[in-house]
Parts: structure tokens; sequence; C-alpha cells
């Protein structure tokens, strides 16, 4: 069999864990199989190689600042084939330009285009464990780029697409995909398998196990992705394609996210051109907005609500503010204690009465709905960020998640 192997940061963080990560690896070898394995930058190299780029310069240059992210997921790989080797094995460490990792050429998250996998394979086939440094590419200038924050996960899903690998093995430190974040719903249980659409949602609803993109690739060429324990060899969740064993369920899993925050603007005049203006404005900056709730019109006016990350909390206030004073009109005002609750399901498509259960409740808990944003298989509500557990809680009973 071919696997390839996904540790991340905190699997790699010193000597030990490398060792560690090593003898994990080198069982798969020695039972006969291939192996690649992608790594991540050890423990928190790569924050440290942004606190010290940004002591240098305020904006850093965007292409010097890929070519410095990248060396942390490289003194992993070379860590990792030095372990192995150690241990006897032959192995052998890549840059993602090494084994032509072709991106687009936007720094700091770039889109892979291609992988060639002939060198790797070339490699396996004279027996050669390899090791990967995660998260960058190359664009068609030759200069690095790199795949924006937690790349190495995507780096892990395409290449074992490309390599048409029998899994894609990512190692973390969790035991797998829960129905619920185990430290706020204490009855959330370890899901066996996830469709790659409700992984999807969880990790746009806040749920952080893989960068969202890899589940995209993963999706496109159906690839097997087990989540699993780094630390021990119990079985995690499988990430796949719906129907095919899996459990049928309603509602596959709540999510909760407090990084975002809102922004209510009020008295804007009620004409065409309004929204296009505060949130064309806000898409020049790059700042992407996720819930949207206009009220109805009074006098005129509208109030508009939406939420942005909290990390552009400060530069949408500039921009709203400026971009309401154009048109004429309207009090600008932020509010950080919210909280965004999810629940998910493929199933929810074909059933109704899911988002009557969801609000009863919420109602029921006393718990109050500020704004409602669905997809086909999601439902989310902005609450009282103090409420959020309770929230969560309480839709995970309702939707029969709980552990017995
Ligand atoms: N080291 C990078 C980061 O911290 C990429 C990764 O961990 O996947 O975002
Ligand atoms: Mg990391």
């Amino acid at each position: 069999m071919l696997f390839v192997q996904k540790f991340g940061g905190s699997s790699v963080a010193n000597v030990e864990r490398i060792q560690n990560v090593a003898r994990r690896v080198a069982k798969a070898a020695s039972a006969g199989n291939q192996v690649v394995v992608i790594v991540s930058a050890m423990g928190d190299t790569t924050d440290d190689l942004i606190d010290l780029v940004k002591k240098l310069s305020d904006r850093p240059p965007e292409r010097e600042y890929d070519v410095l992210l990248s060396t942390g997921e490289i003194v992993s790989a070379a860590l990792l084939a030095t372990a192995l080797q150690a241990m006897g094995h032959k192995a052998v460490s890549m840059t993602g330009t090494q084994i032509g990792i072709r991106t687009d050429g936007v720094y700091t998250k770039a889109k892979i285009v291609d992988i060639d996998a002939s060198r790797i394979r070339k490699e396996l086939d004279k027996g050669f464990i390899v090791t990967v440094a995660g998260f960058q590419g190359m664009d068609e200038r030759g200069d690095i780029t790199t795949l924006g924050r937690g790349g190495s996960d995507t780096t892990a899903v395409a290449l074992a697409a490309a390599l048409k690998a029998d899994v894609c093995e990512i190692f973390t430190d969790v035991d797998g995909v829960y129905t619920a974040d185990p430290r706020i719903v204490p009855a959330a249980q370890k899901l066996p398998a996830i469709a790659y659409d409700e992984m999807l949602e969880l990790a746009t609803a806040g749920a952080r196990v893989m960068q969202s993109r890899s589940i995209e690739f993963g999706a496109k060429f159906g690839v097997r992705i087990h989540v699993r324990s780094s630390f021990h060899e119990g079985e995690g969740t499988m990430i796949q394609s719906s129907g095919a064993g899996m459990e049928q369920v309603l509602i596959r899993g709540v999510a909760h996210d407090t990084e975002e925050a809102k922004i209510t603007v009020t008295d804007v005049p009620d004409r065409p051109g309004i929204a296009a203006e505060i949130f064309g404005a806000l898409a020049d900056a790059r700042i992407s907005v996720d819930v949207i709730v206009q009220t109805a019109t009074e006098n005129d006016t509208n109030d508009i609500s939406f939420t942005v990350g909290k990390a552009d909390l400060s530069r949408a206030l500039d921009i709203v503010k400026a971009a309401t004073k154009k048109i004429g009109g309207g009090d600008v005002a932020a509010d950080e204690n919210i909280a965004k609750v999810s629940i998910v399901g493929v199933a929810m498509a074909q059933h109704s009465g899911v988002a009557a259960t969801m609000f009863r409740t919420l109602a029921a808990e006393k718990i109050n709905i500020q704004m409602i944003t669905t997809s086909e298989i999601r439902i989310s509500v902005i609450i009282d960020k103090a409420r959020v557990a309770d929230a969560a809680r309480a839709l995970h009973t309702a939707f029969g998640l709980d552990k017995r």
C-alpha cells in the first residue's frame, strides 16, 4: 500500500516527538508499505518567524515572507529524514520546489495548480521513505510560495491525490472529528466517518480540524482522509464521500465560532447601490464578510448588520465608516460579544423542520437569535457570546448527538 501521512507542528515540536514520528512512520514502512510523510514546522516556529520579520518591517515584502516561512517546514523534513536514517531506514527529505508542487503566484495563500509526482515515485521505488516539507510550492517563475496557514494539510491531500495513495492519514493532537468541541460539550462523541461536504461546512463554521482547502481537494479527487491521533494507535475519523457505510443521521455535528465580530450600520439610505458600496470596499481590502442581515425599511432607511473575523475588525470599521460617510448616512457600531453556532448535516437537505427544531431549542433556553444564515446542509445563528456553550449543548442534545 502507499500511505501519505501528515504530522502537524505539535507532533514534531521537539527531538523526542520527531523520534516518535519516525518510529510511527518506520512501522508503516517496515510492514511493506511505501510511505510519504508531510511535516509542518516545529511547534510555534511559523508564528516565531512572523514575529521576527515584523520586527524589521510592518509590511514585509511578500516574496521574502514566503521564502522565510517555508524554512520552518524544511527544518522538520530534514530532521525527520535524519531521525529515520539514524534508526536504520532509507529516507530522503524534499522541499516543495524539489518535488514540483507548482502554484499560482499569490504569495502567502498560493493555490496548487499542478504536482509532478515523478521524483517522489522514483525515490519510493528505490525503497526510500520520502519526507516532504509541507505548506509550500513554487510559482511559474520558480519562486517559493506558501499555501496559507495550516497549508501542510493541503500539501498532504494534494500529494495523496497525485500519487493515488490508498489513504491520506492526518496525524494530529486530537483523536478525530467530534460531533462538537468536547471542551464545551462534554457529551460530544468521536465520529467514525464524515462526508467531505459536512467536514467543509464544519470547518467554515469554526471547527478547526483541517485547512478547508485540503478538504475541497480531497472531495475533488476522492482522497480518503483519515484524521487520527499522533499519540496513540486508535482509529480516528474517515473523511469520505457521503453514503458508503456511513451512519444515517440528520445532523452530523454542532460547531461554534467565537472569532467573529458584528458590525452594524444604522440609518443608511434605502436606495440601490448602498450594499454594493459598503461590501465592495470590504472586498477590495480582501476582508471576508460572513453573515449579513438587512432590516426592513423604516423612514426610507435600513439597518445593515454583518460579521467579519475579529482579526479584521479594526480595518473593517475604518473602511465601513469611510463608505458610510460617502453614501451620506448612518452610524457604525461594533460588537465583539457574539458567537456563531451552527448545525451541519447532509441529510438536512431532504428534511423539513430542522430549522424549526433548532430555533425552538434555543427559545427554550431563552437564547436570543440575532442573525441567521443557512446553506443546503448548514444552519448558523449569531447569538450572545456568553450563551455559546449553552446553545451548543442544547442543540447537541436536541438532535440526538449526545454520547450514551
Ligand atoms: N506551519 C504552517 C502554519 O503554522 C503550515 C502548517 O502548519 O500546516 O500555518
Ligand atoms: Mg501549524
